[in-house]
């Protein structure tokens, strides 16, 4: 339930939001925070309001469970709350702790003054939902902080530490310790000088002569670092108009909030928002699961995943214990580990110390009698399931009584490894991705027989290591992969077809993607998805393939690794190049095979490749692999390159409408060389299109 509680500190009024989990502005709590303003006003023992926030915060804005709700736009608004506090006679002073964010921090800006603790974070986060500031934010802001380091903060969404906010007139003072102290003492002060309290924040500032320079400099950089998303220009030109009269901006700001919130991209925004909150609950784990504490972590395997996959653990602070078999190996793994702390050293990111501090958490070993203490033991090892045989026969044989058991496989059979050992509830897969230290999504794979305890500790664990963690059933592939193999199998046939590995390529990256699928390739080694072709001709026969990839890889070509793949690469660059070469092949292997070559439109490119992932997404619906459409979002957009203003693949498809949607499949699976079988709506898919609803109604 929300509270606005009051009490008396001698003669100022301390109203304290209290609304959990972040004390946001719902519609309970606007009402009673103006019924209490209003008392405090009437009591004629108080002579100045203080407002501070129950709990680890100030108030984190909007109450997020209203979203989309009546309650959301119900009388009274939050800016009416604003005009409350704003025309009070009693002076108003903010005490912020915590975290300000959005709602809380214009709300502040509203009070006739402010005081930080140093560490409050404070930001304007709006435009990260495709939105702006909707409460005064663009016209204050700017105001009482200066229109450059407004601009930083509106355009960026990034929260600041107060501490990095002293110049300017945003707080009055900022604090190490009893903000709420400091704020009554200001409070005081404001009372004594016995008007009725200024509105700084209302007045025509005096412009900077360089204003207009400044302004249009932003909107290039916005346009280059954020294409495609209206918010981050319509906030720049809301914060323009707070160089004027303050009621035409207010006006302004208002209907560029209301322009934005009908925008696709802010619609994409915050779905991806509620996805990535959805994707934390599981089926069949309440959310009062026991978790087992996890104190320190084994990772089996020092290669490209192992030492990523350790480095996520020493980054939080927990000592990990890192086996391998053999010394050249785990030396080889350390040093890769240590050079990618010194490098993020480099440029600043850590210090010397801290880079000592977590190497010295990291503790090698070749004996896997060493994994034996550990809560979670992660393997990393080659992907035999021979291999893996061994190595869980191995933990289940030291590993303590409650320990977790994860696999990191990509592609392997989680219920066969989990019957290796004596305890299937305790074995999950954990499938990180490469780079395992940077990427942030974790496919958490749920086994036949995995314990819901086991599911909610590995949940809780991926969110304290700042992962985006989405559950996945078993099958080969998971969500993601098993969905890139048919977009990438599309991008092979439109090479076949006529387009070039750079058409295709650069118009996914035009549409969005953050990078084109030959360029993604080279990038992970050609040969992975040349190994998982080879098992596919046997396995699934029936699947068509292009061979194109084959014969690339027949030449070495496997990618950035071996200097050469679709594209050449001068050596140590990363640059991707045509190469006349490859063209070369792709000419021969059209002829070889009687296809001649046609012109192929952006379009169609990116409709068969993005299609694909769509008519995967909706089997793996119907398979129950995913257990939401929403999740499938999730996995594009944390781990794929996804672009966030899209929403996720899912989210396009009923951005397009299932009933076109199919019948896009429908032509597609008409074309010479159409993969008929492939393009038949998926059922779920199909069910959608005769109904005319979305994934995400369903
Ligand atoms: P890798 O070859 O780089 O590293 C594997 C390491 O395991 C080697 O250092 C090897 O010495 C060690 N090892 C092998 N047998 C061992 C044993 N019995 N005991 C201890 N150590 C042993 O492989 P990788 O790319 O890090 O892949 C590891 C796992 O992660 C595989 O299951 C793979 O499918 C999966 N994965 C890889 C990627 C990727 O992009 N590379 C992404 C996601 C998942």
């Amino acid at each position: 339930m929300p509270k606005v509680h009051t009490r008396l500190d001698l003669d100022v009024a301390v109203l304290t939001l209290d609304n959990p989990p972040v004390n946001g502005f719902g519609l309970e709590q606007r009402r009673l925070l103006i019924e209490a303003l209003d008392q405090a006003a009437a009591d004629p023992a108080v002579r100045a309001i203080v407002v501070t926030g129950a709990g680890a915060l100030f108030s984190g804005g909007a109450d997020i469970r209203e979203f989309g709700k009546p309650e959301m736009i119900a009388s009274p608004h939050l800016l009416d709350v604003l005009q409350v506090a704003e025309y009070s006679a009693k002076p108003v002073v903010a005490a912020i702790h915590g975290t300000c964010m959005g709602g809380g921090l214009e709300f502040s800006l509203a009070c006739h003054g402010r005081v930080a603790l140093a560490g409050a974070l404070v930001g304007l986060p709006e435009v990260k939902l495709g939105l702006l500031p909707g409460s005064g934010g663009t016209q204050r802001l700017p105001r009482a902080l200066g229109l450059a380091r407004a601009l930083d903060l509106i355009v960026s969404g990034e929260p600041v530490p107060a501490a990095q906010l002293r110049e300017g007139a945003l707080f009055d003072a900022v604090v190490d310790e009893d903000v709420v102290g400091a704020a009554c003492a200001l409070a005081r002060q404001l009372a004594q000088a016995g008007q009725r309290p200024r509105l700084r924040e209302r007045e025509v500032p005096d412009a900077p002569a360089s204003a207009q320079e400044l302004l249009g400099a932003r909107r290039e950089l916005a346009r280059r670092q954020y294409p495609r998303q209206p918010a981050r220009l319509h906030a720049i030109d809301a914060v323009a108009a707070s160089l004027g009269d303050f009621e035409a901006g207010m006006e302004l700001e208002r209907w560029l909030f209301f322009a934005l919130l009908a925008t696709p991209e802010s619609h994409a925004m915050r779905h991806a928002f509620f996805a990535e909150r959805a994707a934390a609950h599981v089926r069949g784990v309440p959310a009062d699961t026991p978790v087992r504490p996890v104190r320190l972590v084994g990772v089996v395997g020092a290669g490209t995943m192992g030492g990523g996959i350790a480095m996520n653990f020493l980054n939080a602070g927990l000592p990990v214990v890192l086996v391998e078999a053999r010394q050249e190996a785990l030396e080889r793994g350390l040093a890769t580990v240590r050079s990618n702390y010194e490098a993020s050293a480099r440029r600043g990111r850590l210090s010397a110390e801290q880079v000592e501090q977590r190497m010295a958490l990291l503790r090698p070993s070749l004996d896997f009698e060493a994994l034996a203490p550990c809560d979670l033991i992660i393997e990393a090892v080659f992907e035999d399931l021979q291999v893996k045989r061994e190595v869980f026969q191995r933990l289940d044989a030291v590993a303590r009584e409650g320990a977790i058991l994860a696999s990191n496989t990509s592609t392997l059979d989680l219920d066969a490894i989990a019957g290796f050992t004596r305890r299937p509830a305790d074995v999950v897969g954990m499938h990180f991705f490469s780079p395992a230290n940077v990427m942030k999504l974790l496919e958490v794979v749920r086994g036949g027989q995995t314990s819901a305890q086991v599911l909610a500790t590995v949940m809780r664990l991926a969110r304290s290591i700042g992962k985006t963690a989405v559950v996945s059933g078993v099958c080969d592939g998971f969500i993601g992969n098993r969905m890139l193999e048919h977009y990438g199998r599309m991008a092979h046939f439109l090479v076949e077809e006529g387009a070039s590995p750079q058409q295709v390529d650069r118009a996914l990256e035009d549409w969005g993607m953050a990078m084109g699928p030959f360029r993604m390739s080279d990038l992970a080694g050609n040969d992975i998805g040349w190994a998982i072709r080879k098992r596919r001709y046997v396995d699934k026969p029936q699947v068509r393939y292009s061979r194109l990839a084959d014969r690339l890889c027949e030449l070495g070509r496997f990618g950035q690794k071996t200097g050469a793949g679709w594209y050449r690469y001068e050596s140590g660059s990363r640059e991707a190049l045509p190469d006349p070469e490859v063209d070369a092949l792709i000419r021969q292997y059209r002829h070889d095979i009687g296809v001649s070559a046609r012109a192929v439109s952006d379009r169609e490119i990116v409709e068969r490749c993005i299609y694909a992932l769509v008519n995967e997404a909706a089997r793996i619906l119907e398979e129950g692999i995913a257990q939401r459409a929403s999740d499938i979002d999730m996995v594009y957009l944390a781990g794929y390159g996804f672009p966030l203003w899209r929403g996720g693949p899912l989210m396009w498809a009923d951005m397009q409408g299932s009933y076109m949607s199919a019948r896009r499949m429908r032509e597609f699976a008409a074309q010479p060389g159409g993969d008929a079988a492939f393009w038949e709506p998926a059922p779920w898919l199909a069910r959608l299109a005769a109904r005319g609803a979305g994934f995400h109604e369903a």
